[in-house]
């Protein structure tokens, strides 16, 4: 095979980022935007040793499993992978890419329990963080790339961003901002950073700027109360002055209003800093806490809740658990969690602020033997050290692993093994309709439980 050479093949398989994969000579060719079963007319447009990258031509006979695309920004903007299939074939295509790579990597051949699909595929994201183009343009990140695309009317966003947006764009227009060149690092506005409490429909603005001071706020503020209204709850800068693609700086100050906004989870009232995390898609990030909780069997029992955010899986639980201690490392989340247990009259929820390993090493000197462990870290996963203290030193009954990539959970599954604790059942729950993302929720268990 040599570039430029087209051929036509099936469509067998598919990427963990979402690209259709067939063969042709042996070799397997990666081609975006097919689906399994289809068979396709390719062009080769880069060809390696092993594997070749092409480019779809014509679908010479279509997958059951297509649909129409309708989004202009489809395999332009780095969000969806999943557009042109249904979301039922979207559901079993992740629920058996969990269960490949826990095989794979995690030495566990263990099916899934059903994935637990999101309940909507349009409009489920809270949170959107926009980077700002030369040109004044808000949009989004092209795969792998910096470059900005277009897509102010994203139909996974709440429709009151894409006129939040609209809004932005004419007032950096009419004020003459100036907008951040990445390469150059100068100018000032980065990004445009949006979350709306769903349950209470406050909305929260945060401009992450390159300097200490945003021209013409005033103005950009009228114009937002005027679309907003009431639930206009919180304008905020964040500042970002480093020479970074890390998104948000560790400094906020308000603008308008209030330095958080306040949603409502499980029952529990959530309160939210720009900074501290929170599940994007809330009704499913519901139905993740009930299977974590499931789980985790919180009744009369000690929890340890690691990477706990704003505290929000183990405040969920608090009701009925005998004790939570929750670490994060990030302080307004502690701050936002210490808060939201105030505020929601949880009165056995202790938190601490700092790395979890760190923090693990300490809770041992305390010589606390939670009967549950809930770890939620980010994609990279645990430390090993961290799992070994939670089995040698903490020995609970069992351990609840939430995770949004599968890969890490796979890895620290084996650690865990090795560790004596075995993969017990574990299901993946789709948080991120049309996108290669998905989170899965499993519980470990103690093989050699103590006398
Ligand atoms: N359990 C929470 C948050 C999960 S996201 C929820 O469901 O909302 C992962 C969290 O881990 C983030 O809040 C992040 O700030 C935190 N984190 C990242 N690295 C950490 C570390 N080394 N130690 C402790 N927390 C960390």
């Amino acid at each position: 095979m040599k570039k430029n050479d087209e051929f036509i093949i099936d469509i067998t398989d598919v990427t963990n980022e979402g690209s259709g994969v067939g063969k042709y000579e042996g070799m397997a060719v990666f081609v975006p935007l097919t689906a399994v079963g289809d068979t396709v007319k390719v062009k080769a447009l880069k060809v390696k040793k092993t594997y070749a990258f092409g480019k779809l031509i014509e679908i010479i006979s279509p997958s059951i499993d297509r649909i129409e695309n309708d989004c202009e920004a489809f395999n332009k903007c780095g969000g969806c992978v999943y557009r042109h299939i249904s979301y039922e074939a979207e559901c079993k295509l992740k629920e058996n890419k969990v269960y490949e790579v826990i095989k794979r990597i995690g030495g566990v051949d263990m099916k899934p329990q059903p994935i637990i699909p999101s309940i909507s595929i349009y409009g489920y994201r809270n949170k959107a963080q926009y980077p700002v183009s030369g040109e004044g343009k808000v949009g989004f990140y092209a795969f792998h790339s910096h470059r900005i695309i277009p897509c102010a009317d994203c139909s996974l966003q709440p429709r009151i961003f894409s006129k939040i947006v609209a809004v932005t764009e004419d007032w950096i227009k009419e004020n003459n901002i100036s907008i951040y060149e990445e390469e150059k690092h100068r100018g000032l506005l980065r990004h445009i950073y949006l979350r709306l409490a769903e349950v209470t429909n406050e909305i929260m603005f945060t401009a992450v700027i390159n300097g200490d001071k945003l021209p013409f706020a005033d103005r950009l503020i009228e114009s937002l109360k005027s679309l907003c209204g009431e639930n206009l709850k919180s304008v905020q800068i964040n500042i970002n002055k480093k020479d970074t693609n890390v998104i948000l700086g560790d400094k906020c100050e308000v603008l308008y209003g209030e330095p958080y906004i306040t949603d409502v989870l499980c029952g529990i009232k959530v309160r939210l800093s720009p900074l501290s995390f929170y599940q994007v898609n809330r009704t499913m990030a519901e139905k993740l806490y009930e299977k974590a909780a499931e789980y985790a069997k919180p009744e009369s029992r000690n929890i340890l809740d690691l990477y706990c955010g704003a505290g929000t899986i183990g405040l969920s639980m608090a009701g009925s658990a005998k004790s939570i201690i929750g670490v994060e490392i990030i302080p307004e989340a502690i701050a936002d969690a210490e808060f939201n247990a105030r505020n929601n009259g949880i009165k056995n929820a202790e938190f601490i602020c700092g790395d979890a390993t760190t923090a693990a090493n300490d809770l041992k000197k305390r010589k606390i033997h939670p009967d549950t462990v809930i770890v939620d870290p980010p994609r990279k996963g645990c430390t090993p050290e961290l799992i070994a203290t939670i089995t040698n030193d903490f020995s609970p009954e069992g351990v609840v692993y939430v995770s949004c990539d599968p890969a890490t959970l796979a890895r620290d599954i084996k650690i865990f093994g090795e560790n004596g604790y075995s993969l017990i059942e574990y299901t993946p729950v789709d948080l991120f309709p049309r996108t290669s993302h998905v989170e899965t929720v499993a519980i470990l268990k103690n093989e050699l439980p103590m006398a």
